[in-house]
């Protein structure tokens, strides 16, 4: 694998300008579509075979949502790609002015592994639609879909077009060596700011998805049923390795037993008396992770789950009562199904542990108290969120999904994975017809009407 050959041989193909032909991009959307479908048996296979990802659940958090996203794109093309008017300047008069959605040219996209097909394809989805090329990077720690995943994209594409490179970190630094057009980066925020710097270098745009400590309040008010419910759910779904994950929970005092029983009970209507013999629970990625997250366990007080197996890296879903913030479970982001429980008598207390951490990916407030919650989300920084519910916000592609602050920069999801990938060239088209003279020097005399046009502008 020579990766500068790959680099230089897509920038010939996107000077080409195949890509700028927007029946081509549909054309191969098109044939992507075609080609996810009819692998998606061994997508969801692989993703089993690298974490014991259940069938369920790989349909919904990955090849269904790649399946939509690419009907959208298909389906919106046209639109998205139509240069669009905008009003001309009063001070350009006559004119028209139109902004053009022009592709950056040859992107590279480095991909995670906690969700490792929908991760990587669907920002490449957008990529191409907006008539890029592409080199994705999949994750190594989720070997058997990124085999899928070079396989589907070998199938459908001109390797100069669209194409994966496989590897591991060495990979990706050597990938992060070359010029790209746009550099689109998910996973953690440490590696996040490597990318950044190697981006700086030939000031390469970046979109960076990263992660972070999500707040989950529970207040007084709150349908604790429902929100045992939903927590279970938000937090066992990928066994809690999720970006958007709540990470630690604040619940008022009055409620927190209440919650505590109310979470025992809906987890094992889920997963049974013991998690571990469901086959809906999925594993810790690999034994590193495994280790990290066994590790924020000892010296706390367990007060659901806490059971082990690092042969077969289980962690069942835990509850830790009341650690230190100076704890390892509350260092950085947990990234696993272990949820420290926080208890609170005053929005002070909320606000002071919350102000603690950087700005994180996702905030979640169960409340039935409108002023309340919406104080939570009007006060706090925070990417993305959901009121009386965990992660939902991502499955709503007309909302931007991304990062604030330390949790990353840009975003994306449907159409604005189409606007990260385009460039916006603004164009103003001057008629001949008329041509005000007051802007031509000399200027002497002309302050007023100057002026005067400014205010009407
Ligand atoms: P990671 O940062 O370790 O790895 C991500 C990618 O970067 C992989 O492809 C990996 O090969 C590559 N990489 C790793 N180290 C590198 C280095 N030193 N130089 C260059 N490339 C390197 O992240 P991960 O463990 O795969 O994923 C977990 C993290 O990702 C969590 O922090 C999580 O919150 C975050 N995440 C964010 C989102 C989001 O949408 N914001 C989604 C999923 C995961």
């Amino acid at each position: 694998m020579n990766i500068p050959n790959i680099v230089a041989e897509q920038k010939a193909f996107f000077a080409s300008q195949q890509t700028k032909d927007i029946e081509f991009r549909k054309k191969t959307l098109q044939k992507l579509l075609k080609e996810v479908l009819k692998r998606e048996k061994d997508i969801l296979k692989a993703l089993h075979n690298d974490f014991k990802k259940s069938e369920f659940e790989g349909v919904m958090t990955e090849t269904g949502i790649v399946v939509a996203e690419l009907k959208k794109a298909i389906k919106k093309i046209k639109k998205w790609s139509k240069p669009k008017r905008v009003f001309p300047a009063l001070l350009n008069f006559p004119s028209s002015a139109k902004i053009y959605k022009e592709p950056f040219g040859t992107t590279l996209i480095i991909a995670p592994w906690n969700y490792p097909y929908q991760l990587g394809f669907s920002p490449l989805i957008g990529a191409i639609a907006a008539g890029n090329t592409v080199v994705l990077k999949p994750s190594e720690l989720t070997p058997h879909t990124s085999a899928i995943c070079k396989e589907i994209i070998a199938t459908v594409f001109n390797p100069n077009h669209v194409t994966v490179v496989e590897g591991g970190v060495s990979v990706s630094q050597e990938l992060l060596t070359q010029r790209w057009d746009y550099i689109f980066f998910t996973g953690s925020v440490p590696v996040g700011k490597i990318v950044a710097e190697a981006a700086a270098k030939h000031l390469t745009p970046v979109t960076l998805e990263l992660g972070g400590k999500n707040p989950c309040i529970v207040d007084e008010t709150a349908n604790i049923k429902l929100a045992a419910k939903r927590l279970v759910w938000g937090k066992c779904i990928n066994a809690g390795q999720t970006c958007i994950a709540p990470d630690y929970w604040l619940v008022h005092e009055k409620v927190k037993e209440k919650l505590v029983d109310a979470f025992n009970i809906e987890l094992n209507k889920a997963y049974g008396n013991n998690p571990k013999n469901s086959d809906d629970y999925p594993r810790i990625v690999n034994s590193k992770n495994f280790d990290r997250l066994a590790k924020m366990l000892t010296n706390e007080k367990i007060l659901v789950g806490g059971e082990t197996d690092r042969e077969e890296r289980y962690i069942a879903p835990t509850l830790i009562d009341e650690p230190d913030l100076n704890s390892e479970v509350m260092k950085g982001e947990i990234f696993g199904p272990i949820s420290p429980i926080l208890s609170y008598s005053s929005v002070e207390e909320i606000d002071n542990i919350i102000n603690q951490y950087e700005k994180p990916l996702a905030l979640y407030v169960f409340s039935t108290d409108k002023k309340f919650a919406k104080n939570i989300i009007q006060k706090h920084s925070f990417g993305g969120g959901t009121i009386n519910d965990t992660t939902v916000h991502f499955a709503n592609e007309s909302l931007p999904f991304g990062g604030v602050g330390e949790s990353g920069i840009g975003a994306y999801h449907g159409k604005q994975t189409f606007d990260t990938f385009s460039h916006n060239k603004g164009v103003v088209k001057r008629y001949n017809w008329l041509d005000i003279t007051t802007r031509y020097a000399p200027y002497n005399g002309k302050l007023k009407k100057l002026r005067t046009l400014l205010k009407l502008a």
